[in-house]
């Protein structure tokens, strides 16, 4: 059926070239296609990991086109269509075809094939999920209404050459997108025969670099805060309080401790930059939940005494053993219990609790770690963005704590890396809990 969809699509005969690799001239035209075929993808798969969005775009149209030019130029023997397929002869004289439209099918990205006459002859399931519906015969008009995609398919027509247009689809949320139009041609001179439209979805690159320059705007911003006022009592001391002794103390002590708050930042921001590094490394220790919790909270005294909180700790009897990186999940219970101390209430309590929670219904069995406080708690408009870098309830509060609005986004991925789960809930003056649920080892 697909190669009729593609020979209809082009001339009146529905002839299929067969080249077979027995003559050692169409042996030797049948390798350089193979070996122009691997060298594009080569060089795709290449600069996928070099060069943004466009450029490769354009390599994947210019392969396209090539490969699509190479199929068409075939229909120049008499009695044969290119369009229809073509046969790759392997190493074993084993023939197989190769049409435009398993090309099509085999593309990852979505892609249309359209006839002269601007009608759907061809596409592949991305396609179909990125417009919502099969798209077989129906005029371009009644795929996308979007004007761009529209002269940029006729301009590829009349050129018969690439184009490249950036367009919006609406489906399931704005979407923005790349199309690239490949004009596809029987012969070396004329107007395309048909064109093949590649579309690349643009949203989640344009999030990333958003996302990027955010984050680097946010450190840049925590760092130049501490800074310029470390800077500031610098030029004091050089100036004006030269000489004053009760001044000079006073204003060193701030400066050690903005230095303190810039050195905690940088050793979130390494710390951060380093779990994202093996966020796809699966841990490969084994760690006692028990024995972890019990020693966080023991390096967590001090802190807890200087407001006056008490820690309680109820673990299980049996061994807790979750397959685990130790040093990160330290982290993960020392800023989830920390922020209990720091964020809890003068003289109140963080209670840690360890728990089986046997399989059901299809759900392995797991262990759950709860830390939870008496605090003031979170409104519930914060608690879905708590995990985000720099997402604080009140920024000066966190700052003058000691926080950096890194501890909870840290959590998250290192939680992530383990398969683990993390939940919060909190009632405003009520207290907060953290919920952390791993599979049991
Ligand atoms: P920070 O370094 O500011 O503590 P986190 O990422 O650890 O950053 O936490 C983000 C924000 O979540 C904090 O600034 C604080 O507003 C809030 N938060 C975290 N834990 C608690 C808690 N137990 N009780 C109340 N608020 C909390």
């Amino acid at each position: 059926m697909r190669d009729n969809l593609i020979l209809n699509a082009t001339r009146k005969s529905d002839s299929i070239i067969e080249h077979q690799g027995n003559t050692p001239a169409t042996g030797t035209y049948v390798l350089a296609a193979v070996a122009a075929i691997a060298a594009a993808l080569l060089i795709m798969a290449q600069l996928s990991l070099i060069l943004p969005g466009t450029a490769l775009g354009i390599v994947t149209v210019a392969a396209i086109a090539a490969w699509g030019g190479l199929v068409l130029s075939r229909s120049g023997s008499p009695g044969q269509n290119a369009l229809g397929t073509m046969a790759i002869t392997t190493q074993t004289d084993a023939a197989f075809r190769v049409s435009l439209s398993e090309l099509v099918s085999a593309l990852p990205d979505p892609a249309l094939l359209l006839s002269s006459s601007a009608s759907v002859i061809g596409h592949n399931d991305a396609a179909q999920i990125l417009f919502g519906k099969s798209m077989r015969d129906l005029p371009l008009e009644h795929v996308s209404r979007d004007p761009e995609l529209i002269g940029g398919v006729k301009r590829a027509f009349e050129a018969a050459a690439p184009v490249t247009v950036r367009i919006v689809q609406w489906l399931g949320g704005e979407r923005n997108l790349m199309a690239t139009i490949a004009p596809l041609r029987a012969t070396a001179h004329g107007r395309a025969d048909a064109v093949l439209v590649t579309f690349r979805d643009l949203s989640s690159e344009h999030r990333a670099l958003q996302m990027r320059a955010d984050f680097v705007a946010n450190a840049s911003h925590e760092l130049r805060t501490p800074l310029a006022s470390v800077r500031g009592f610098i030029e004091t001391l050089q100036g004006s309080a030269r000489h004053d002794e009760v001044a000079r103390k006073r204003f060193l002590s701030i400066m050690a401790t903005q230095a303190q708050r810039m050195s905690r930042l940088i050793d979130d921001l390494l710390l951060l930059s380093r779990v994202e590094e093996k966020a796809y490394l699966p841990p490969s220790g084994k760690v006692e939940l028990n024995e972890l919790v019990a020693h966080v909270g023991q390096t967590l005294t001090m802190l807890a005494a200087d407001k006056d909180v008490s820690i309680e700790i109820a673990p299980v009897p049996q061994r807790a053993i979750v397959q685990g990186e130790r040093d990160d999940l330290v982290q993960v219970f020392q800023n989830l219990i920390e922020n209990g101390i720091k964020y809890g209430r003068q003289g109140g309590h963080v209670w840690i609790e360890t728990e089986f929670v046997p399989a059901q219904s299809g759900i392995k069995e797991r262990i759950v770690i709860s830390i939870r406080d008496d605090g003031p708690g979170i409104a519930p408009e914060h608690l879905p963005r708590l995990t985000e870098r720099f997402y604080r309830v009140n920024a000066d509060h966190s700052r003058n704590i000691g926080g950096t609005g890194l501890g909870l986004a840290i959590v998250k991925h290192v939680l992530n890396r383990h398969s683990a789960e993390l939940k919060v809930e909190s009632t405003l003056g009520q207290g907060t809990l953290f919920r952390v649920s791993f599979l049991r080892s």
